[in-house]
């Protein structure tokens, strides 16, 4: 579509991305292709040299995969960006093309286990030092930054209490710095949150999650602002490799064509879900920023133009009650990851967090009792319900729980 730019998010998601191929299919085809051929050496020459637009080999760049890149650019309202083969390849992507040794980086406490990972195990090795910080407390931003301080990197809402960080103030602290501010907007997707209007430098997501929607899917994606950033990630991506293939683009693609819909819809069930939970006598604490008890409502109210679709509850049962709930769900499976139509719960004190030491658990806010929700897009009706029966069950003495 020609002026897809002066077009509403809901248009974008349907059109964006999409150019003329050969037969006139309205969706990309998938160039499952390895290679390129050249039409002459001198072609081969021309192409190599930048001179001639075209595709030489798909690590490179390849006509499905740019499809998806270009929606997604568009939707975040960004220059260009890069698929990768995952989420984590992203997340990669942005420390390789931009941190050295001796640099620094300051990175909220709430998000994605294995990025905390990655900085405290292959990042730091490399000689790059992390500081990590409660990123909805300003002052520990802004003590944490230091002269060498090259990124800021949060992920809003946070993993998996979703706490909220300001991405405006943290955009401030970072450019006064002379750092960039990476956001993982993985739990929002544009649909909710549009983190380059408020300042950010750069945007990756798990397109695992919301952006493809449909737990079929494992990719990630790096959104840039200009086109001198976008060069030198695209040099270092075409050297480390951690790109997505032409298939996966295509179902990403596709995927996105209903990411307004859903998100309208994971929005207004767990909106729901979140009203009920917090009045049910099991259920100790809802944290859903959605809701008035959110210690950030109102940032999240100007920051966000949704609630999203994942719900935090503490049980006031612990670890055991957690463990009879998973057991007893029926509609929402019992699986990490989120974003996707289907409903998923999960227990992080069993399972995504069971090997971090319980101290460490509950210092980064993740009791026993902490159950997380990522709503999908079936019947509410039948999702409460399904929690109702499930919650009757948490103090049951009888169920057995898997340890
Ligand atoms: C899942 C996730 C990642 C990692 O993505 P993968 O596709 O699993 O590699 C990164 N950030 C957030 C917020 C996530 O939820």
């Amino acid at each position: 579509m020609e002026n897809i730019k002066d077009t509403f998010f809901e248009t974008k998601c349907v059109h964006a991305g999409i150019k003329d191929y050969e037969y006139g299919p309205v969706v990309p085809p998938i160039y499952q292709t390895s290679t390129f051929k050249f039409k002459s050496a001198g072609h081969g020459a021309a192409l190599f040299a930048g001179e001639d637009k075209g595709y030489i080999y798909t690590r490179m760049g390849n006509p499905t995969i740019e499809a998806m890149e270009d929606s997604i650019a568009e939707l975040e309202g960004g220059h260009k960006a890069l698929g990768c083969g995952s989420g984590m390849a992203a997340v990669h992507t942005v420390f390789a093309a931009l941190t050295q040794t001796g640099d620094h980086i300051v990175c909220s406490r709430a998000v994605y286990g294995p990025t905390t990972t990655l900085l405290n195990s292959v990042m730091k090795r490399y000689g790059v030092e992390t500081t990590f910080v409660d990123a909805s407390n300003l002052d520990e931003v802004i003590n944490a930054v230091t002269p060498k301080t090259r990124l800021i990197f949060i992920e809003t809402p946070g993993n998996p209490t979703l706490s909220i960080s300001d991405i405006k103030a943290i955009a401030a602290i970072a450019h006064n710095a002379g750092a960039l501010l990476v956001v993982d907007n993985t739990f929002m997707s544009p649909a909710l949150q549009k983190p380059f209007e408020f300042g950010a430098d750069i945007i990756l997501h798990s397109m695992t999650k919301f952006l493809n929607g449909h737990a079929d899917v494992v990719g990630g994606v790096v959104v840039v602002k200009n086109e001198e950033m976008y060069r030198e990630f695209r040099r270092v991506l075409n050297q480390i490799g951690g790109v997505i293939d032409p298939f996966n683009s295509f179902l990403v693609h596709r995927g996105i064509k209903t990411l307004a819909l859903r998100m309208q819809q994971h929005c207004q069930s767990a909106t729901a879900i979140a009203g009920y939970l917090e009045n049910h006598p099991a259920v100790k604490k809802v944290m859903f920023p959605g809701l008035r008890s959110h210690p950030q409502y109102s940032l999240a109210q100007k920051q966000q133009k949704g609630p999203g679709g994942l719900i935090a509850i503490e049980l006031k049962g612990g670890f055991r009650a957690g463990q009879n709930m998973m057991n007893n769900v029926k509609i929402f499976q019992l699986a990490v990851s989120l974003g996707g139509v289907e409903s998923l719960i999960q227990h992080p004190a069993s399972m995504t967090h069971a090997s971090m030491e319980c101290e460490t658990r509950r210092a980064a806010g993740i009791c026993d009792g902490l159950v997380r929700l990522s709503v999908g897009i079936e019947n509410i009706n039948d999702l409460i319900n399904d929690l109702e029966r499930s919650l009757e069950k948490v103090h049951d003495k009888t169920s057995v729980a898997v340890s």
